[in-house]
């Protein structure tokens, strides 16, 4: 890991302490650390042979496959910067994006081209089309840009503030924002990674890689597997129950996963009947977990969890709750500390630091924080004020340390003289009989100004008395917490990371009205 600064670093640097050993097992298909080495250094050779200069935009619309890999590295060697787009979103979205980053080569995934080329019809300066995987009339073929680019070091030395990625934000709120990750963010972010337990891998451990490539929980584990020698094992889409399989027959040691993911498998009928003895940790994070959901997780995969806390943002890191604290008392609902050489701090309104057990902003400082959204002076200096970035969401410190995250400030919904935390109640509500799957919003009330809502995914075959659902809750939670209604839908919107889209399932009520928050 010494030899390892920057991203740019790692397939080399793996390549001459385990050439042999497997990097990335995609599919039947495996690729070993020289292998990733080569073709790391030939897609850096095509890039500069493609006129792309440092600080050029690269852009990538597939789902996971291994041929990101190279092309992470390749990108990070030729000193331009990869952005990433979420392959669920739509041609018009898709365009947004390529306008905001303005690639000069775009990397296209088959299932992908038709929307590809519908993305770039309008844009100005539409960039060179590749077919990363499979073929397409309108697209260069990947072996034909590649060309005869040579397998051997280009010999280009990267910057610790090159920017290296450009990850977009979930757009959970609203448009997705370019997030500038420099060498330097990475850099702090492996060294802090590999400390905590969750991202510090052993040579050799089997990682799972199942959250999106062009989300960041998807790259960071990625490259702290990657840096540490681990094997990754890649899979190209979830389903619940191929997840729990590889698991079993690939002997995963970390994996990391999404509440909403591991809610689904734990829907899974013979989801406790596995040997599950390999599995060391199952990481969790980028939405809050029902604790009801927790606990069963911990039960039947019977390994140790850490749930981590951060944002695009701040490359990911932030805070981890790690599996020996799931234990104390009281601290399974918190986020944890803070990792090893980052500040978290609750402010309030002006921006002033609060004391224990105050509620407020959460707040990060660190080498991990971005240098900066793209192309949005304005936003990067709300967002990051004197080095401490403004992350959006409420939450609290308590007396020995631990942050404990609500939920965020755009989501939280105010009735009466009160703020209520959707996350809190949707947690109460999940261990209900009957309810598969729950989200809470407010709407529009004359009396309250808001009222609590709760959106219901009933479980298969099931239908719950709503009267029930409120008087669970009520025995749970304080009584303005509580629901004043029900409503029973078949599915909740979520976007790649399993966020759900509360924003879209508040629409219709507050059609032609501006909310209070948000
Ligand atoms: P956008 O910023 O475009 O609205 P987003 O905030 O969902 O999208 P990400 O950077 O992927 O984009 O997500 C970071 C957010 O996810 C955090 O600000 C927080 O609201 C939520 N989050 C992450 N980890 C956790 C966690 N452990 N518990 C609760 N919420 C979490
Ligand atoms: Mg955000």
């Amino acid at each position: 890991l010494d030899a390892i600064r920057m991203l740019s670093d790692i397939p080399a640097a793996q390549a001459r302490a385990r050439g042999d050993a497997i990097a990335v097992k995609f599919g039947a298909r495996e690729t070993s650390f020289s292998a990733l080495d080569a073709q790391s250094n030939r897609v850096a050779n095509a890039m500069v042979a493609a006129a792309i200069v440092p600080g050029d935009r690269v852009s990538v619309l597939t789902k996971n496959h291994d041929a990101w890999y190279p092309l992470f590295f390749g990108t990070a060697l030729a000193r331009a910067c990869l952005a990433p787009i979420n392959n669920r979103l739509a041609a018009g979205e898709i365009g947004f994006i390529l306008g905001d980053a303005a690639p000069k080569l775009l990397f296209v995934g088959e299932d992908f081209f038709d929307l590809a080329l519908a993305a770039v019809a309008d844009l100005d300066a539409p960039p060179r089309l590749v077919a990363l995987y499979g073929e397409h009339p309108a697209f260069e073929a990947f072996g034909a840009w590649l060309g005869d680019a040579a397998a051997t070091p280009l010999g280009q030395s990267p910057d610790l503030e090159d920017d290296v990625l450009q990850l977009y934000t979930s757009g959970t709120t609203g448009r997705p924002k370019g997030v500038v990750i420099a060498n330097r963010n990475y850099r702090a972010f492996m060294e802090m990674a590999t400390q905590i337990n969750g991202f510090g891998y052993e040579v050799d451990e089997t990682v799972m890689i199942i959250m999106p490539l062009f989300h960041v929980a998807g790259t960071n584990v990625s490259f702290s597997g990657l840096a540490q020698g681990g094997r990754l094992v890649l899979v190209k889409d979830f389903a619940a129950d191929d997840a729990i399989r590889m698991i079993e027959e690939e002997k995963v040691a970390h994996a990391f996963l999404a509440p909403a993911m591991i809610q689904m498998m734990l829907q899974q009928p013979g989801v406790g009947e596995r040997d599950y003895s390999a599995l060391r940790t199952i990481a969790y994070g980028s939405s809050p977990i029902a604790e009801d959901v927790l606990r069963r997780a911990r039960a039947t995969f019977g390994c140790g969890f850490v749930q981590f806390y951060g944002m695009t943002e701040s490359a990911g890191g932030g805070t981890f709750l790690s599996p020996s604290a799931h234990d104390l008392p009281g601290k399974l609902t918190s986020c944890g500390k803070p990792w090893p050489g980052v500040d978290v701090a609750i402010l309030d309104a002006e921006g002033q630091p609060l004391g224990d057990g105050a509620i407020g902003e959460i707040a990060i400082r660190g080498g991990i924080v971005m240098k900066q959204y793209w192309q949005r002076d304005a936003a990067t200096a709300e967002t990051v004020v004197g080095g401490w970035l403004l992350t959006g969401d409420v939450g609290f410190r308590d007396a020995d340390g631990y942050y404990f995250v609500h939920d965020r400030i755009k989501d939280m919904i105010v009735s009466g003289a009160e703020n209520v935390y959707p996350a809190e109640v949707e947690s109460a509500i999940m261990g209900c009989p009957g309810v598969a799957d729950v989200a809470v919003i407010g709407i529009p009330d004359d009396r309250w100004g808001e009222a609590v809502k709760a959106l219901i995914v009933a479980a298969p075959g099931e239908r719950p008395d709503p009267a029930e659902v409120i008087a669970w809750a009520r025995a749970r939670i304080a009584a303005y917490k509580v629901p004043k209604s029900v409503e029973f839908i078949d599915a909740l919107p979520r976007n790649p990371s399993g966020k759900v889209l509360r924003r879209e399932l508040r629409a219709p009520y507050w059609e032609g009205r501006d909310r209070a928050v948000g």
